[in-house]
């Protein structure tokens, strides 16, 4: 199960642009499967997170020309639930207000993806705090 983005947001992708999705071991390894270096399409932020990288201002997957994501279907897992997002100080899961198309999403959707957004987040963070992220 993932966002259907295309349901709502057909063409901007403006979570493509200027990304700053961040990445697991996970997905690293899932994504290097098909041929990628890590440090290719990666890079390490504050807070010891791996981000994707941006080329010419938007993410190194991204296909200006189709407008579509090149590794789709082993995008990372922050894709897969965005804009569902965990908001930590009102301790729920949102969407996120950068979004134009967050509001077209209904709390069904949020509930059922929820649980991963917030599991997710921790694997991010523990991988963070033992310098295990991938890059
Ligand atoms: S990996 Fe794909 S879906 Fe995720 S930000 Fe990059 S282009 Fe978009």
């Amino acid at each position: 199960m993932a966002i259907d983005c295309k349901r709502f947001c057909p063409e901007v992708r403006l979570c493509c642009q200027e990304t700053e999705m961040t990445i697991t071991r996970k997905d690293a390894k899932r994504i290097n499967a098909l041929g990628y270096s890590t440090s290719d399409y990666s890079h390490r932020v504050i807070g010891s997170f791996s981000e994707l990288k941006n080329v010419d201002g938007h993410c190194y997957f991204y296909d200006p020309a189709s407008k579509e994501c090149k590794i789709y279907e082993a995008r990372p897992e922050g894709c897969r639930w965005y804009p569902v997002v965990y908001h930590y100080t009102k301790r729920k899961c949102l969407g996120d207000d950068v979004c134009p198309a967050s509001p077209n999403l209904t709390r069904t959707e949020i509930r059922n993806v929820c649980h991963k957004v917030r599991r997710l987040v921790e694997e991010l963070r523990r991988e963070a705090a033992h310098g295990e992220s991938p890059c």
